[in-house]
């Protein structure tokens, strides 16, 4: 809609409130109330012409309320401290999927389907450098075998990382994920069929969950689907729900800064011969000396040898 169609704001009372769905042209705000409110953009906001797709799911946002239409126009765009974003694609420019979120909770079963490290890192490595805090959920704790389960939780939790063994059937730990998601943004990643639907359901019985409702849709072209979308928690924070794990890209990651990203590199990567080691096969690696004597593990350093090759640069 060109700004010189738009009917005048009818009241000058401005809200502030966190973007939860997005479609083409509407937005829909959360302000506080029962229902969030379908708000439009002006089109001159942002001076440019790709200001639509801009604001972003969890972007907070100054809101005129427009009383006449119970609708409203998005006034203003506050400055976002996490992103997690996509790559551009079918000719769009690249994309924020999610602003604002504090934890990516990437959800891994550990069996059917089976752990994957690789899949787990890049997740981490996502989040890490979008601005968010990587949390890793175990789910299907009831088919784990204990001494997998505890190799795969001390690994992570003396990387540093929050780690919850929970089932979602049995049900257990769940109290300890509802106590990690109250309050805060939380994004909810993982491959499908690791239970990511079943503990929504089993952590808010009572809740209308609609995170599931994103798949069943996804097949009808509806665009909507192709967009991350958020949810208030009944006890305070948010849960978002991303269309799929292929679209959280950690943009911001080169063939240089990924060692950056795995927190146990830290001190040796400097002590490398070369500034420029990749930590594959240079002489005098103290990454890979590292992994030799066990101070590294293997399955990390394969993660990251893995994530490097599929870098284009
Ligand atoms: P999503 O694709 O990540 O949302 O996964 P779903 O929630 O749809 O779960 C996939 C399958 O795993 C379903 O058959 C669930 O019943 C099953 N499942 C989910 N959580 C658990 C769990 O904690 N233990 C066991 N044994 N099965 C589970
Ligand atoms: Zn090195």
């Amino acid at each position: 809609m060109r700004d010189s169609e738009a009917s005048p704001p009818t009241s000058s009372k401005f809200s502030t409130g966190v973007v939860l769905r997005r479609t083409r042209s509407f937005y829909y705000v959360d302000l506080g109330q029962a229902e969030p409110r379908l708000c439009r953009i002006r089109g001159n906001l942002f001076q440019d012409n790709a200001s639509e797709a801009r604001v972003a799911v969890g972007d907070v946002v100054v809101v005129e309320p427009d009383a006449a239409e119970d609708a409203g126009w998005i006034r203003e765009l506050q400055p976002r401290h996490s992103r997690l974003a996509r790559r551009s694609r079918e000719g769009l420019p690249e994309q924020t999927l999610v602003a604002n979120a504090e934890q990516l909770l990437i959800v891994a079963a550990l069996k059917r389907p089976e752990f994957r490290h690789g899949v787990v890192d890049r997740l981490i490595v996502a989040g890490l450098d979008g601005g968010l805090t990587p949390v890793l959920v175990l789910n299907k704790a009831d088919l784990g075998e204990t001494q997998e389960t505890t190799t795969i939780q001390k690994l992570y939790s003396d990387l540093g990382y929050n780690v919850l063994l929970t089932s979602a059937t049995v049900p257990s730990g769940l109290n300890e994920l509802r106590a990690c998601l109250w309050q805060r943004t939380s994004v909810l990643a993982g491959h499908s069929g690791v239970g990511k639907s079943s503990l929504v359901k089993a952590l808010y019985p009572d809740w209308e969950i609609r995170v599931g409702t994103v798949n069943q849709k996804r097949g009808k072209g509806r665009h909507t689907t192709t967009m991350a979308q958020m949810f208030r928690l009944p006890k305070g924070g948010y849960l978002v729900d991303t269309p799929g794990i292929r679209e959280l890209e950690p943009l911001g990651v080169t063939r240089k800064t990924l060692d950056q990203n795995f927190v146990e590199f830290a001190t040796l990567r400097t002590q490398c011969r070369f500034a420029s080691c990749s930590h594959r096969h240079e002489p005098d690696c103290a990454v890979q000396q590292g992994v030799a004597e066990g101070a590294i593990s293997a399955v990390r350093y394969r993660s990251y040898v893995a994530f490097w090759e599929s870098l284009e640069f």
